[in-house]
């Protein structure tokens, strides 16, 4: 089921996404490269998906990118993750690259994007070991070392860091002003940044980052010295729009999966498929996935005319990631002992969509935004 409503060019487009990946990585190539534990970044195959142009989706063209809109990168996004394409490094570009594209300077936008649309892998760091939902509160510190900057401290959970060529890192400027003001990012290539893999459950791609003594420029700080904190929150809209395309693409599969295994296995002389519990649960299922799709489609469309759409952004993440996870669980539930065998991928995508309610901002967080934006915020 492809999402509704699209024009005759997003069709092609997504049919297109949809050979290409079937063509590079079909179901039996990405179990053959995930036998021996889980491949989250494949770099070869992120060579393949840059020479067709969509990796530089949402990048103007005059900085290499092939233009296109939020609402593209949603589609993109979604085929991706409905065929698992190992390719976690691309997500946290897409997200890196839209505050880039918002916020950098000329030069910043010259020094980096046209490397990014032909393939090179960007992270952004924010989350540090003792500071995660409350991320104004960051600590990693960048200090005046004369006219530049020295930058110390630790982050966790750099999506992307050990395949990445520039990481977006959250700082601390000015310890002595409100959290959220004293807050700068600097655009950094990774040389002098220490990588540490993380080992995770699902298919991720994150690490430890470490920053010791890292020397930066003014030239460096996107968005302006100490307006970090309006930077990302900005960036977390689209990130969280970007974060449920995933998850609505990740439910599908897990729901078509399940479809197509009720149909075939019989018990009780009929297939599984004909007892009402079964049929009850994969049409809210069916009905959930087409408000998601939907709340992607509104929240890229909102953001694509320049509007913030910060309740949208955080219903949308809500609602999609909470989907990803209950149409997984469902499907093992529905094939029985065949849903919880490693012989079938439910339980990857089960995997899978465990992170999907924490990374983003976790739900809870999410609902803490809605609230806000009801007015009923502390
Ligand atoms: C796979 C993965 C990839 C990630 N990628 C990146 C990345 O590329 N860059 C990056 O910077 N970060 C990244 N993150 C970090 C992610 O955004 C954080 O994990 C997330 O924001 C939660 O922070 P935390 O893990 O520190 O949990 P905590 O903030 O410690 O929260 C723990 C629990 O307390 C709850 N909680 C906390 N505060 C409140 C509150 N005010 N009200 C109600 N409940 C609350 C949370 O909802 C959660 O259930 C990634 C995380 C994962 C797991």
């Amino acid at each position: 089921m492809l999402p509704g409503r699209l024009t005759p060019e997003q069709g092609a487009f997504v049919r297109a996404v949809d050979a290409f990946c079937t063509r590079e990585c079909p179901a039996h190539r990405l179990r053959e490269l995930t036998a021996n534990g889980t491949i989250a970044h494949h770099p070869g195959l992120y060579e393949k998906l840059a020479a067709t142009g969509w990796v530089g989706l949402g990048i103007p063209e005059e900085y290499g990118g092939c233009g296109g809109t939020l609402t593209d990168i949603a589609l993109l996004v979604e085929r991706l993750g409905y065929h698992r394409l190992p390719l976690d490094g691309h997500f946290a570009t897409v997200i890196t690259s839209q505050a880039l594209i918002r916020y950098a300077t000329e030069e910043q936008k010259r020094r980096v994007l046209p490397a990014v649309a032909a393939g090179a892998v960007l992270s952004i760091a924010i989350t540090e070991p003792d500071v995660g939902s409350d991320a104004a509160s960051l600590r990693t510190r960048a200090r005046r070392n004369g006219a530049d900057w020295l930058i110390n401290g630790e982050k966790i959970y750099t999506s992307g860091a050990t395949h990445a060529r520039w990481v977006l890192l959250a700082t601390r400027t000015d310890a002595d002003v409100a959290k959220h003001r004293g807050l700068s990012l600097f655009l950094l290539p990774m040389d002098s940044v220490e990588v540490t893999p993380l080992d995770m459950l699902g298919q991720v791609d994150t690490t430890i980052t470490r920053y010791l003594d890292v020397p930066a420029t003014d030239t460096d700080i996107v968005g302006g010295l100490n307006q970090g904190w309006n930077v990302l929150v900005r960036g977390l809209n689209s990130e969280r729009m970007i974060v449920g395309a995933k998850a609505v693409g990740l439910a599908q599969r897990a729901f078509d999966d399940t479809l197509g295994y009720v149909k075939t296995r019989h018990q009780f002389g009929q297939p599984i498929g004909r007892f009402q519990a079964l049929q009850h649960g994969l049409a809210e299922t069916a009905t959930r996935l087409l408000a998601a799709r939907l709340m992607v489609m509104h929240t890229a469309g909102l953001l694509d005319v320049g509007e913030p759409a910060p309740a949208e952004a955080s219903m949308t993440k809500l609602f999609a990631s909470e989907l990803a996870q209950q149409a997984s669980l469902q499907g093992m539930q529905f094939m029985g002992g065949m849903g919880y065998s490693m012989e079938h991928d439910m339980q990857a995508y089960v995997r899978d969509a465990l992170v999907m309610t924490i990374f983003g901002g976790t739900s809870q967080i999410q609902k803490n935004i809605i609230a806000g934006q009801l007015g009923l915020g502390g």
